[in-house]
């Protein structure tokens, strides 16, 4: 028997939670706002608590079990984050505060500016983008303000690699910019020939993720780096997959002069439905005026008696902004509570663990699963879902079969240079318990699929709602599962 809907158990004249007296005079509503055919279900609290209990059980968590979502970074959310974000000093405050009532929230921003600015070694930052893509085209932005302010003003094109997440083309384009793309070479790298003879006065720039999308680390990033800076151009790093290289490796060392970082993937903020993104932007000190404002900063320096004071500075020849007020507070705590926790020794620790995990998993599936650059991989690898003695089946079966073994499935068909790809991304907070178990589930999918591959197609067989047309379910978008007649007709 399913279980009734909540508009099943509403019954007239139920009621679910009482107002308190009012300490306003009471008003009449205006009649003509206040509708009275909303056939709303009249339900007890209790009701009313099962019906988003069992809601929240459908939903797949990291809380709930291993999601190796390759690129996203889907590692655990410390919970001592949630507690920081919600210290009433944090949580109710107002942007348009006077800034002397909020002097604690800004000397958080401004600690999280230069723990970024440690950790990437550039030289300033703004927290204000709301996620990668925000940043990305904050980045691009500025590249352009840039070549305007010399005069440069026939750079046209910003090159990226083929490899790259599909928001570096869009925030080109967005960005008025032609997009040019540069091949791989056969080891996953960027093809340094190809970007030679395609470096020259009319490119703008390069984005370049690093470790790459195929979670390789760029072996020539120093290179690449230096020739679209001899031909003029400006280099944005796609700083999405950070965790590969915390307290190893700086981006602003290796040549980049502009990069986001997000905070919900590295610094561990919730994401996918879970909270606002964060994308901070950080650049070299030649482009700091350029950023959105404002920024904050120290007005006075503290002294042993007194703490400093802080305010804002407005860049001079700034892009603008791209969010209103300063971003995603709530995230900026968060991510300053992680970095706070794990300190310096914590976070190279996390990179490290990052990249155990990716290439222990690597090493349990090679051998079954295709590995089309096999290299040692920084913090994720991408692997084929395809056997060419088990005709019909494909990446997507792989992953919708997953779901039957209670794993969220990996990112698939990208990077789209490889055939049928699975993206794997374990993250560091996984136990070797749990990579295991994984390994061991990816394994028997591979002899399924050449023993039973129905069962692969047909997949998932154990949730709420099996296959979906997923172009269909993306296009007609249905969230609510039963409506009361009178709404439906
Ligand atoms: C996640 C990701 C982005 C985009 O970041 P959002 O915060 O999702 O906008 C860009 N590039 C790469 C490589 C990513 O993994």
């Amino acid at each position: 028997m399913t279980e009734p809907t909540i508009y099943e158990l509403s019954s007239p004249g139920r009621v679910g939670v009482r107002y308190p007296q009012p300490d306003v005079p009471l008003a009449e509503l205006p009649q003509d706002l206040v509708r009275k055919d909303l056939p709303l279900p009249e339900l007890s609290e209790l009701n009313v608590i099962r019906h988003f209990m069992h809601l929240s059980h459908l939903n797949y968590s990291i809380d709930s079990g291993f999601y190796p979502l390759g690129s996203c970074t889907m590692k655990y959310n410390p919970k001592i984050n949630e507690e920081m974000a919600r210290l009433p000093g944090f949580a109710y405050t107002h942007p348009l505060q006077p800034i002397e009532t909020v002097q604690g929230n800004l000397a958080l921003m401004y600690e999280l500016q230069e723990y970024l600015k440690e950790i990437t070694g550039f030289d300033a930052v703004t927290l204000q983008p709301a996620a990668g893509a925000q940043g990305e085209f904050t980045g691009v932005m500025i590249i352009r303000a840039y070549h305007k302010s010399r005069g440069d003003t026939k750079r046209t094109k910003i090159l990226v690699p083929d490899s790259a997440h599909g928001t570096n083309p869009a925030t080109s384009a967005m960005s008025g910019y032609e997009v040019v793309h540069i091949p791989s070479d056969s080891r996953g790298n960027v093809d340094i020939e190809a970007l030679r003879t395609t470096c020259d006065d009319t490119v703008a720039g390069l984005m370049l993720t690093n470790p790459n999308t195929l979670g390789l680390f760029e072996e020539q990033v120093v290179e690449v780096n230096r020739i679209v800076h001899e031909a003029g151009g400006l280099v944005y790093g796609d700083g999405a997959n950070l965790n590969a290289l915390l307290g190893i490796a700086r981006p602003a060392d290796l040549g980049f002069d502009i990069m986001h970082i997000n905070l919900h993937k590295t610094f561990s903020t919730p994401h996918g439905g879970g909270g606002p993104g964060s994308g901070p932007v950080a650049v070299k000190g030649a482009f700091k005026e350029f950023l959105p404002g404002p920024i904050v900063e120290v007005l006075e320096e503290g002294d042993e008696e007194l703490p400093p004071v802080f305010g804002f500075y407005q860049p001079t020849q700034s892009i603008g902004r791209v969010k209103a007020f300063h971003g995603h507070f709530g995230m900026m705590v968060r991510a300053y509570t992680y970095i706070s926790v794990h300190g310096a020794d914590g976070l190279r620790k996390v990179s490290e663990y990052a990249v155990l995990n990716a290439n222990y998993l690597l090493a349990r599936m090679r051998g079954t699963y295709k590995v089309p650059y096999d290299r040692i991989c920084k913090h994720e690898f991408v692997v084929e879902g395809v056997w060419d003695d088990a005709p019909g089946v494909h990446a997507l079966d792989v992953a919708k079969r997953l779901m039957d073994y209670n794993f969220h499935p990996p990112t698939n068909y990208f990077p789209l240079i490889v055939r049928e790809a699975l993206m794997i991304e374990p993250t560091e907070t996984e136990t070797k318990q749990t990579l295991d178990r994984f390994a061991d589930v990816m394994l028997k999918i591979a002899e399924e699929a050449h023993q039973q591959p129905e069962l692969l197609r047909e997949a998932p067989h154990s949730t709420p709602i099996g296959r979906l047309d997923e172009v269909k379910a993306a296009k007609e978008l249905v969230l609510c599962c039963w409506l009361p007649e009178q709404v439906k007709n």
